[in-house]
């Protein structure tokens, strides 16, 4: 899309004076590119989003409507006023048309898309592409694969190097991983060392076999910032669609558990999802934990229980009471090793009789914040390294 999106707004640029040559050259892309050229040339001109028939049909009474409008008014009549005319009385799709220099709308869209510093797209962008290309990925009956990165200890380059030098590296990492992807992928800066890249028509496993690459490229990659060395690596994991998931958020969801599995097997490492039931990894965690359960009809106490184990996603602990399956608790979660308490919310999805007054209880986790997550991802990958040592 963005080839033809970039051939078009090339044409728009290079014909500026010349309407006989513009709709010479676009019907050049037409021929290019088939009739999925159509819509691409409606949504540069005008942002509106029309399916290929109508844009297709469109194109055609916009050069008839054109010579017509010539022809009345004995001059010349611009393509675009023509489009303008079409769309306001007859096509009637545009209500309130703003006029603005291409050039000046491209800019700002293009700040409004990508991240300043990395140069790759940014978060809303991104939020809107994953949408439209699952859509298009069921509309055409192609693969769309998720590729979920995150650089290797980042924080520790940011202590010994400073920030400074963070931002140059981060930077120049995105601009490889830019330079090493096809035009058509898209890659954004899912949140601070986290990029995430999109890429349509592309199965699994080529798209373990690129991002394989993209680790090869960062763990070799020369990074200098002040006349030092700065070695990095980067993990990754990967979801597609349809294989692990059909839903936009799911997709991410899997693909940023894949990733966790990478981090889990020592980083520098790419993992594809795969929804075995083992999917998460689980260690034990033995320790008093805090639980009140959340009911609307009547306020409870907070009560101690006793933590048996934990991963990313739930809890199970042991219980004198109970509790009600299908119920939402908040947990208060130490994490001793760290001075950290963490804060969450989980439903009750699991109850074993044990004995008299002991139940084991099991609890997932609510959507967590980001900074939960990682407490929790810190403590099991921590408790992870030591039972491999
Ligand atoms: P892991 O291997 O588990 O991913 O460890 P990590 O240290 O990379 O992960 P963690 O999430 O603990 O820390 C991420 C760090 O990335 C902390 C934050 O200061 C840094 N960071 C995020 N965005 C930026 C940025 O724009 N510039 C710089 N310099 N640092 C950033
Ligand atoms: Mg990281
Ligand atoms: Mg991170």
């Amino acid at each position: 899309m963005n080839v033809i999106r970039n051939k078009i707004l090339q044409c728009l640029y290079n014909y500026s004076n010349n309407d006989e040559e513009l709709i010479n050259e676009l019907e050049g892309v037409i021929t290019e590119f088939g009739s999925r050229t159509f819509p691409v040339i409606f949504h540069v001109l005008t942002h509106l989003d029309l399916e290929e028939e109508e844009a297709e049909r469109s194109w055609r009474d916009i050069c008839q409507h054109r010579r017509e409008m010539s022809s009345n008014l004995g001059h010349n009549v611009n393509l675009r006023t023509s489009i303008c005319d079409y769309f306001c009385s007859i096509h009637k799709s545009l209500k309130n048309p703003k006029v603005v220099e291409i050039h000046i709308f491209e800019d700002t869209i293009n700040t409004a898309k990508y991240d300043r510093l990395t140069g790759l797209y940014n978060r809303s962008y991104f939020d809107e592409s994953l949408i439209s290309e699952v859509a298009r990925a069921k509309r055409y009956d192609t693969e769309l694969s998720v590729l979920f990165l995150d650089i290797d200890d980042f924080k520790n380059v940011n202590d010994s190097y400073g920030h400074l030098a963070g931002d140059f590296v981060l930077k120049d990492v995105s601009q490889a991983i830019i330079d090493e992807i096809r035009s058509e992928d898209i890659a954004c800066r899912y949140g601070g060392e986290e990029i995430v890249i999109l890429l349509p028509e592309t199965k699994k496993t080529t798209g373990l076999i690129l991002a394989e690459r993209i680790r090869e490229l960062i763990e070799k990659l020369p990074l200098k910032f002040d006349g030092k060395n700065i070695p990095l690596t980067i993990s990754g994991g990967l979801a597609n669609f349809p294989i692990d998931s059909s839903d936009p958020t799911e997709l991410i969801k899997y693909a940023d558990q894949a990733l966790f599995k990478a981090k889990a097997a020592g980083k520098n490492n790419i993992q594809a999802f795969s929804p075995n039931k083992r999917r998460y990894v689980r260690v034990d965690f033995s320790s008093e934990i805090l639980i009140k359960e959340i009911r609307l009809d009547e306020s409870t106490g907070i009560i101690p229980v006793h933590a048996k184990n934990l991963s990313l996603t739930g809890i199970l602990f042991a219980s004198t009471d109970p509790l009600p399956l299908g119920g939402k608790i908040q947990m208060q979660i130490p994490f001793d090793d760290f001075n950290a308490t963490v804060l969450l919310l989980g439903t009750i999805v699991r109850i074993e009789f044990l004995g008299t007054s002991r139940y084991e209880i099991g609890v997932s986790f609510l959507e967590m914040g980001h900074t939960s997550k990682n407490e929790v991802s810190r403590y099991l990958l921590n408790k992870l390294g030591q039972q491999l040592k």
